[in-house]
C-alpha cells in the first residue's frame, strides 16, 4: 500500500492524501491552504482524477474539505463519504473558501454523498476503512485503511484531551499519519482553558473571541467564566453541534445547552457588547469576524485569538501589530496526547501532518520513528504489516 502526500506535509493547510494498493485508489480529505494562492491553494493532485475510486472527508474545516468544488470541477465523479454533521457544514465552508465560480458550477452532489456514522467500517474495492470519533468536532472522524497486508491510520484532526468531545482510541497500525499541528507544545488543554478564562475575566467590559463555527466554539463556551454573547448567526449551528450528543463527553450536552440558552444574541447593527463575544471564523478571513475584527480594532475593543493564524490573515496581522492577544485553545493534540496516540498505535513509523518543518523537528525526540523529511508531493510506502 502506498500513500501520496497531496497536501499538509511540511505545511499547514490543503490536507489531502491518496491511498493506493495497486488496484484501488482513494482520497482522504481535500483541503485548501489559507494564505496561499494559485496551485499552492489546492492539493498537489496533478493529472486526471478518474482513477480515484472514492473520497472520504474527515470533517468540514476548510483545510480538509475546502477543495471539494475544485475536485469536482476537475471531473471527479465518484462517491463522497462523510458524516451527516460534515455534510451539513460543507456548503457554508465551501461558500467561504472555494473559488466562487467552482462552487456555483459544481454544487455538492447530494446523490453521491455516502453518509456514515463515526465508528462505522466502510469499504472501497479491496480497501477496508475503519472510522472513529475524532474529539475535534461533532461528526469528525479519523480513518484506518487496511488492504489485507498492512494498515495505515490518518488521524486527520483529533483532540485526545478535549473538555467537551469524545475521541475513540486509534487502532494498531503499520504507519501513523498524525495531527502534528502544535508540534511539541507541552501545555495541556485544561491549563489553556484556565488561561483563557482568566484573560476574559480581566476584560469585564467586553471582548471579541474569533472562533471557527464548529469545534473550538464549544471548547470556548465550556471555558468561559461567566455570561457571554454569540453572533446570532452562530446559534443554529451551535445548537446542532450540542445536539450531536454521541460526540460529546458525559454531562457536557446538558451543561453546554444551558450555557447556550443563557448566551445573548448579538447582531452586526448593534454596538459592541459589554460581554465576551464569540464570532466566526477564527482568523478574520470569512464570516462575521471578518467584519468584526477591524471594527473591534478601531474601537479599542480587546481581541483574544485562540487558534491557528495563517500568515497574512487579518488575525495574524493584528496579532503581529500587538493589537490582539493570543492564547491557544487546543483543538489538536498537545505533546502528551500525540505520544500516547503513537504508543497505542504500537509505535509505528509516523508522519506528522499540518505542521511546519521546524515544529516537526521538535517532535522527533519524543516520537523517534517520526519521518520529518516527508513533504507534500512525495510517495510513501506503508511498511508491510506483522499481523
Ligand atoms: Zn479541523
Amino acid at each position: 500500500m502506498m500513500l501520496d502526500l497531496l497536501g499538509g506535509f511540511g505545511e499547514k493547510g490543503r490536507t489531502s492524501l491518496a491511498v493506493n494498493d495497486g488496484g484501488d485508489r482513494i482520497l482522504l480529505d481535500i483541503g485548501i491552504k489559507v494564505g496561499a494562492s494559485g496551485a499552492e491553494y489546492y492539493p498537489a493532485l496533478d493529472g486526471p482524477v478518474d482513477d480515484i475510486d472514492a473520497l472520504f472527508v474527515s470533517h468540514a474545516h476548510e483545510d480538509h474539505i475546502g477543495a471539494l468544488s475544485w475536485l469536482l470541477s476537475r471531473g471527479y465523479a465518484g462517491p463522497i463519504f462523510m458524516t451527516a454533521e460534515t455534510r451539513d457544514e460543507a456548503a457554508p465552508t465551501l461558500a467561504a473558501y472555494a473559488d466562487p465560480g467552482d462552487f456555483r458550477r459544481f454544487p455538492i452532489p447530494d446523490g453521491r454523498i455516502e453518509l456514515f456514522e463515526p465508528g462505522d467500517t466502510l469499504k472501497s474495492g479491496n480497501l477496508t476503512i475503519e472510522t472513529g470519533r475524532s474529539g475535534h468536532v461533532a461528526g469528525g472522524v479519523w480513518f484506518c485503511v487496511d488492504d489485507g497486508k498492512s494498515r495505515a491510520v490518518y488521524t486527520a484532526d483529533v483532540v485526545p484531551d478535549s473538555n467537551v468531545f469524545v475521541m475513540d482510541t486509534i487502532p494498531h497500525c503499520d504507519l501513523l499519519v498524525f495531527d502534528a499541528s502544535y508540534g511539541a507544545d507541552p501545555v495541556p488543554g485544561a491549563a489553556r482553558a484556565r488561561e483563557i478564562s482568566e484573560w476574559v475575566a480581566r476584560h469585564p467590559r467586553g471582548c471579541l473571541l474569533p472562533t471557527p463555527l464548529s469545534g473550538r466554539s464549544l471548547e470556548l463556551i465550556a471555558a468561559l467564566p461567566g455570561p457571554f454573547a454569540i453572533h446570532a448567526g452562530m446559534r443554529p449551528s451551535l445548537a446542532a453541534q450540542i445536539g450531536a450528543t454521541a460526540a460529546l463527553l458525559p454531562g457536557v450536552p446538558e451543561h453546554l445547552r444551558a450555557r447556550l440558552a443563557s448566551a445573548a444574541d448579538w447582531a452586526d447593527a448593534e454596538p459592541l457588547p459589554s460581554l465576551p463575544l464569540l464570532a466566526d471564523d477564527g482568523m478574520g478571513e470569512a464570516g462575521p469576524s471578518s467584519r468584526l475584527l477591524p471594527r473591534a480594532d478601531a474601537a479599542g475593543f480587546p481581541v483574544l485569538l485562540t487558534g491557528h493564524l495563517p500568515a497574512g490573515s487579518p488575525a495574524d496581522l493584528l496579532h503581529r501589530a500587538g493589537r490582539a492577544d493570543w492564547v491557544r485553545m487546543p483543538t489538536h493534540p498537545t505533546l502528551s496526547g500525540n505520544v500516547e496516540i503513537w504508543e497505542k498505535a504500537g509505535r509505528p513509523e509516523a508522519l506528522g501532518h499540518s505542521c511546519a518543518i521546524d515544529l516537526l523537528e521538535g517532535l522527533k525526540s519524543h516520537i523517534p520513528s517520526l519521518r520529518t523529511q516527508c513533504r507534500t508531493g512525495q510517495r510513501i510506502m506503508v511498511p508491510q504489516g506483522s499481523k
